[in-house]
This record gives C-alpha cells, structure tokens and sequence, in this order.
C-alpha cells in the first residue's frame, strides 16, 4: 500500500491551517468587494494581496469581479446596453446583490 499524504501535502496543510497570514479561495471572495471599495484594513490587504500573488484562479476571478462591475455600472446608467454573455451570471447576481445590501 502506498503511503498517499507525502511531506508535501503535510506541508500545505500546514501553511493553510497555522500561518496567520494564509488565507483560502473562500476567505478571499468573502473580502473582493471589501478590496475593490478601499475598505480593506492594511493587515487584511496585505493578506489578500499575498494571496492574490500565488493563487493564479483568485487572480482571474477578481479580473472578472472587476469587469463584472464595471459592466453592471455601464449597464445602469444606460439601460440599452447589453451584458455580455461572457460574464457569468451568477456574479452578476453578486454583485447586484451587494449593491443593494
Ligand atoms: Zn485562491
């Protein structure tokens, strides 16, 4: 039988569970709308920056938050445009549900 959890895997648990200054992808989303306001306290945004630098699908996933809205503002103050399909809908829903909160 193979020994599956090599030193490795040990290693990134660790990182994840007991260095205060690692955040996971969920945290992360929990403090997008927080960051893209300037609300984000120096600590926090120091952490969500490292985060951002070595997690490549937080990176995409707040490229597309930023374009989300962008396109939802564009798309209030005129209400002709229209939403690319590109953008997810379930961030749109997001985001609209934010701006209302
Ligand atoms: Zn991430």
């Amino acid at each position: 039988m193979a020994e599956r959890s090599g030193p490795m895997k040990w290693l990134r648990g660790m990182m994840l569970n007991h260095m205060p200054l690692m955040i996971t992808c969920r945290e992360f989303e929990d403090f997008i709308l927080a960051y893209l306001e300037g609300e984000l306290p120096g600590r926090q945004r120091f952490v969500f920056d490292l985060h951002l630098k070595v997690c490549r699908e937080c990176r995409d996933y707040l490229a597309a938050y930023r374009r989300t809205v962008a396109v939802t503002k564009r798309a209030f103050d005129d209400d002709d445009a229209p939403v690319p399909d590109a953008v997810p809908e379930d961030l749109i829903k997001a985001v609209l549900a934010a701006r209302d909160a």
